[in-house]
């Protein structure tokens, strides 16, 4: 059966959201160092330490949200389902648990639901970041939703 489909449209200036684990924040500082003149083209998003490191050492503004393992992943998850953010570049940590693993997952799943582009390291970030669509409006394609809040559920079943 055809699925029926919706698009969301992409503003030029994108909106970014920008998160690292301790052990690859490193990693983000030089990324975003790199990238600093395209960012500041950008509204950009981070969780609370990310955000205030981002901020001392490139001047980059940044909206900064709480500290991830305190509810910082799960205000970027909100945005994102609200359409407020446009890309997530999220540097997590492939060799260290987190206390709060199950935000980062949760995260990661929403991002994947409204099909935003993700870069979880640095190759996929330069890929993103020197494609031709960062300058224009672009369409994400969506499932229509709506069938699936619209769906009924029999008395049987509930
Ligand atoms: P932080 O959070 O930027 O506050 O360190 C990142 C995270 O672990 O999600």
């Amino acid at each position: 059966m055809k699925q029926k489909k919706i698009k969301i449209q992409m503003p030029v200036k994108k909106r970014i959201a920008l998160v690292a684990h301790d052990n690859k924040k490193r990693d983000l500082l030089e990324w975003t160092a790199f990238n600093k003149d395209k960012l500041k083209d950008c509204a950009i998003y981070a969780t609370g330490t990310t955000g205030r490191l981002l901020e001392e050492e490139t001047g980059i503004n940044v909206k900064k949200l709480k500290s991830g393992p305190l509810g910082g992943d799960q205000q970027l998850g909100a945005l994102i389902s609200e359409n407020e953010i446009d890309i997530l570049i999220f540097f997590w940590d492939p060799l260290e648990p987190q206390p709060h693993d199950p935000d980062v997952k949760a995260l990661l799943r929403i991002a994947v639901v409204w099909n935003i582009p993700i870069a979880n390291n640095r190759s996929s970030a330069d890929f993103i970041f020197s494609s031709a669509l960062m300058d224009e409006p672009y369409e994400r394609i969506l499932p229509d939703y709506d069938s699936y809040t619209e769906r009924i559920i029999s008395k049987e079943e509930k």
